[in-house]
């Protein structure tokens, strides 16, 4: 009698870790805004995209599931492309929020797509195309890191502040310390390029970040005017 008890808690064990191993295939996600002053900023130039000059404001790059060793997954369906039928009323506020600025001038939908194949596709056990759109969205509203940043008196004016600087005042001002990442401008100065915050596996809540990216930064950077 005792034995299949234990067998049927054993499978229970088993069923139980199996579901938890698949309810989602990454550990945390990377929200990342870019400075257009910094994109612009460089030997490679940018293009406003046809819907005219987005605003002095960061703008959205991605929404990147990544694993805690710092690794991440990345194209995990291509049986899923990105439905543009799909962003309807989402429209206005991608183009406000995520702004592209590659070269040749779009509308948008090339860079968002691309990052759904690339990134969003790797969520999709957690996120539709739409909600994984509407969580990015969700994000850059919940923190305004511009006005994070201009409150600690570090503007986009074309002087250089220390990264230090930069990242206590976002720490300060939201309870997480950032990962920051630079670009060169034409003359070779470093300059505040993208700013990453961590959000847990549904997209919603900032935690702690378990590992940092690559940075390229100097001790005293750039933040140029867009
Ligand atoms: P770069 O090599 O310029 O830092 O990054 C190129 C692209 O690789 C990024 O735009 C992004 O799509 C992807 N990537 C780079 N680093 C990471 C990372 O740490 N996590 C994830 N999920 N994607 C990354
Ligand atoms: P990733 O570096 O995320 O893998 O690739 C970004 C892709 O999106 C590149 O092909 C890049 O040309 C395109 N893209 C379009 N607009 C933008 C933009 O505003 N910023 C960045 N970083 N890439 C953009």
């Amino acid at each position: 009698m005792k034995l299949p008890r234990l067998s049927a808690f054993l499978l229970l064990l088993l069923l139980l870790s199996v579901v938890a191993s698949t309810a989602h295939d990454f550990d945390f996600f990377y929200f990342v805004q870019q400075w257009p002053g910094s994109y612009c900023d460089t030997r490679q130039s940018c293009c406003y995209p046809s819907t005219g000059k987005p605003a002095s404001d960061f703008g959205i790059h991605g929404l990147w599931p990544n694993y805690n060793d710092g690794s991440y997954p990345s194209n995990c369906d291509p049986d899923w492309p990105y439905d543009a039928s799909e962003m309807g009323d989402l429209m206005g506020m991608m183009q406000t929020n995520w702004p592209t600025l590659a070269c040749p001038s779009g509308d948008g939908s090339s860079f968002w797509s691309h990052e759904w194949r690339k990134h969003g596709t790797c969520s999709e056990s957690l996120l539709d195309q739409r909600s994984y759109f509407q969580a990015a969205l969700g994000l850059k509203k919940q923190v305004d890191l511009l006005k994070v940043l201009q409150d600690a008196g570090i503007r986009p004016d074309g002087g250089f502040y220390s990264l230090r600087g930069i990242a206590g005042a976002i720490r300060e001002a939201i309870g997480y310390t950032p990962g920051i990442q630079c670009n060169v401008d034409e003359s070779g100065n470093r300059q505040l390029y993208q700013i990453y915050l961590c959000v847990d596996t549904w997209g919603k809540e900032l935690i702690e970040c378990p590992v940092f990216p690559r940075s390229k930064c100097s001790s005293r950077v750039e933040f140029p005017p867009f």
